[in-house]
């Protein structure tokens, strides 16, 4: 998709430190990091939100949240915890408009988020 920053790190368009890539799912740190551990785990296919969601997308949001799981495994975050956060729309500050689940991890958080 045209002028989508996501989909320009995915084609390597534009830089961006990628950690996993395959045909469903890509993973890259998040340029402006909210904690030791700040990932994004991105599909290949451009879909705009959560609002934007077909049965047939069903597969990919599964890879989605399985690839969440091996990257905590990988990054160590695992055995204390992490937090996965798929922003959407204006209340919840969606800046990308390109379906992304955010991997934090390394500390302590609150809740209720801000
Ligand atoms: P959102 O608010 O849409 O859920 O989050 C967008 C995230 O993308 C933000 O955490 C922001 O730091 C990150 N981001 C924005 N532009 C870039 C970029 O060019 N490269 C990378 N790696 N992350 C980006
Ligand atoms: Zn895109």
């Amino acid at each position: 998709m045209q002028d989508c920053t996501f989909c320009k790190i995915i084609t390597g368009e534009i830089p961006g430190e990628i950690l996993h890539k395959d045909n469903k799912v890509v993973v890259f740190k998040d340029i402006n990091p909210q904690g030791p551990v700040h990932i994004l785990i991105v599909p290949t296919k451009h879909i705009e939100s959560i609002l934007d969601l077909t049965p047939e997308d069903n597969e990919i949001m599964g890879e989605l949240i399985y690839r969440a799981k091996l990257m905590a495994e990988k990054l160590g975050v695992s055995e204390k915890g992490f937090r996965l956060v798929i922003n959407t729309g204006k209340n919840a500050r969606q800046a990308i408009y390109h379906i992304h689940a955010h991997l934090i991890g390394g500390r302590k958080m609150t809740w209720p988020p801000g």
